[in-house]
């Protein structure tokens, strides 16, 4: 079972506000400031073309009456935790994938809970009863069909897919619902007529390498609902993380900055490494004196370039940063294996040209070792780095 929450933080703002009824309503960047993005978006605002990631100028553009509200996360958090709970209520294997999301592995939960269907229906009834909220719901033998079947149904969806049904399930959506298909390889394919998933489910399995390459035989399967990973528990928990003490106490701006440029380099090639995303990020800041804070978000959408997390890193420590410092780290958790599987298109392309410029740097400290290349400014390379 995938469960996802409707427009969460938008519905939470609702929630909280009912003169908010009915009204567009848009979390995320202050839109006078220029800069930012829509962390989330109404289902009546996005009638206007508003959705997740767009710039919040064009959001604003598109939808000058709307509500537009900075997000509360710690609130976000607080209902979030309700709603987990009731996930692990269910079965003990639970896979978060976001704040508002998971899977939840139903195998051998019938003798406990009785049908899974019936338990699908009574969960979503009482997440509403909880909170207020509404989530929608899929139901489907494996992660890949659940995760399409809850989004295939939103708002307030609720949509099984059985295992006789998987085919007649797949074969008309748009080739682009598959997990791997972006606006690249999916222009690719319409151009040779490929428009369904269905249309690439009747290919046979060398055409479809042929036409696709590494990644044809993957594709090939997900297009018969082929998908035997595990639900893994615990995989949202864990993070990785990356920290430099420096050897005499920092009280330069810009060496704190640039050090925090050098840890997202090295955090984002681990992650590279292991085809990781993370939606939260911690970053940790120690004064002289051994006072440790830490800050933390968790964001809409998973990172792991390093821009991405330097970025994010930057906007939570800056205003920290005063006075002098000893140590500085950035952990990312909230780990999923699938970059973006609901990224909307837009800011891809963007994304490949990041990640191919780390990927050429990760080639190059491969060859010729950690010290041949690196950023300009973060050069220093007196200090102890922890992973
Ligand atoms: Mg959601």
């Amino acid at each position: 079972m995938h469960i996802d929450m409707d427009a969460f933080f938008a519905a939470v703002e609702q929630l909280d506000r009912p003169d908010l009824a009915g009204k567009p309503v848009i979390v995320g960047a202050d839109p006078k400031s220029g800069r930012g993005v829509v962390s989330a978006a109404n289902y009546e605002a996005r009638k206007y073309g508003v959705h997740s990631a767009l710039p919040i100028t064009q959001a604003f553009a598109r939808c000058p009456h709307g509500v537009f509200l900075r997000p509360r996360y710690s609130r976000y958090k607080e209902i979030s935790d309700k709603v987990f709970e009731i996930f692990h209520s269910i079965s003990s294997l639970v896979e978060p994938l976001s704040i508002d999301e998971a899977f939840i592995d139903l195998t051998g939960t019938g003798r406990l809970h009785g049908d899974p269907v019936e338990l699908g229906r009574k969960t979503k009834r009482r997440i509403l009863e909880t909170t207020g909220l509404v989530a929608s719901v899929g139901i489907a033998p494996n992660k890949f069909l659940a995760k399409i079947a809850s989004d295939f149904g939103k708002p307030d969806g609720f949509v099984v897919v059985p295992e006789d049904g998987v085919q007649d399930f797949l074969d008309p959506l748009d080739i682009g619902r598959l997990w791997g298909v972006g606006p690249k390889t999916g222009k690719m394919l319409i151009d040779h007529g490929i428009r369904t998933v269905g249309d690439l489910s009747r290919m046979t399995v060398e055409s479809a390498k042929k036409l696709l390459g590494d990644h044809g035989e993957g594709l090939w399967k997900l297009a018969h609902g082929i998908d035997s990973r595990p639900v893994s528990p615990g995989s949202g928990r864990k993070g990785i993380s990356k920290e430099t003490t420096f050897r005499v106490d920092v009280t330069d701006n810009n060496r704190k900055i640039s050090t925090l440029r050098r840890l997202s380099d090295g955090l984002a090639a681990r992650m590279r490494a292991k085809k990781t995303f993370g939606r939260t990020i911690t970053v940790k800041i120690r004064y002289s004196g051994f006072i440790t804070i830490t800050r933390s978000d968790t964001l809409d959408m998973p990172i792991a370039t390093s821009d991405d997390i330097f970025r994010e890193a930057q906007r939570l420590a800056r205003p920290e940063l005063e006075g002098s410092i000893r140590l500085l780290g950035i952990r990312i958790s909230n780990l999923t294996g699938e970059e973006g599987e609901q990224l909307p298109l837009f800011g891809r392309e963007e994304r490949n040209k990041t990640k191919n410029f780390e990927r050429a740097l990760d080639d190059i400290q491969k060859r010729f070792g950690k010290d041949a290349i690196s950023r300009a400014n973060s050069l220093e390379k007196d200090d102890i780095e922890d992973d």
